[in-house]
């Protein structure tokens, strides 16, 4: 049996996202996991302005606070022991001891957002990075390399080279190049796991 992750608990920490954007990222994130994230509930949670915090400690306050599949939405950079050393923070994280995923915005938004264009980009990247951690949530591993889907975009578990790209070049070639859909490898799991339709 696998686990029941039919609603997740969307968390906003900081107040940077609008509560509408907050629920266009749910509605895309129930479009792209169809049959497994039925509905979800968005909740803000109150810390106190923080500039970074280590991801797995993130992880685990949400899960006490909350339980759960959740997936919590910062605009503080996100720390981990295992970083790139060069960039030292991460866009997205996932705790393997828990149903908790993280998401940090700080390095999504393009340099200044002052157009509909430029805000509309940033909430698509971040529902791109919220993807991927969800996914592997349900149990999706990463791609090493580019997965292609059929429309060419890559699939949103795609990994790049970070160090190739630099973080705005690899937000630029790899979240910006993912599409919303899974390749046919994932969508083969998540059929044979949660009959995903
Ligand atoms: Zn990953
Ligand atoms: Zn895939």
């Amino acid at each position: 049996m696998h686990k029941n992750f039919s609603t997740l608990n969307i968390v906003r920490i900081g107040s940077f996202i609008t509560f509408s954007s907050l629920k266009e990222i749910g509605e895309g994130i129930v479009q792209s996991f169809k049959g497994i994230i039925k509905n979800f509930e968005l909740t803000h949670h109150d810390f106190s302005c923080i500039e970074s915090i280590d991801a797995y400690l993130l992880t685990m306050v949400l899960d006490q606070e909350y339980g759960g599949h959740t997936l919590g939405i910062t605009d503080a950079d996100l720390q981990t022991e295992d970083a790139d050393e060069f960039y030292n923070s991460i866009f997205g994280g996932k705790n393997p001891k828990n149903d908790v995923a993280v998401v940090s915005t700080k390095k999504l938004s393009p340099s200044i957002i002052n157009s509909h264009k430029e805000y509309t980009l940033f909430i698509d990247r971040t529902l791109k990075v919220a993807l991927h951690e969800i996914g592997h949530n349900v149990g999706l591993t990463d791609h090493a390399s580019y997965k292609k889907l059929h429309n060419g975009m890559l699939c949103p578990m795609s990994r790049g080279e970070y160090n190739k790209f630099g973080y705005i070049g690899y937000v630029k070639a790899i979240i910006d190049g993912r599409g919303l859909s899974f390749c046919d490898e994932c969508s083969y799991f998540l059929r044979t796991i949660y009959s995903m339709n």
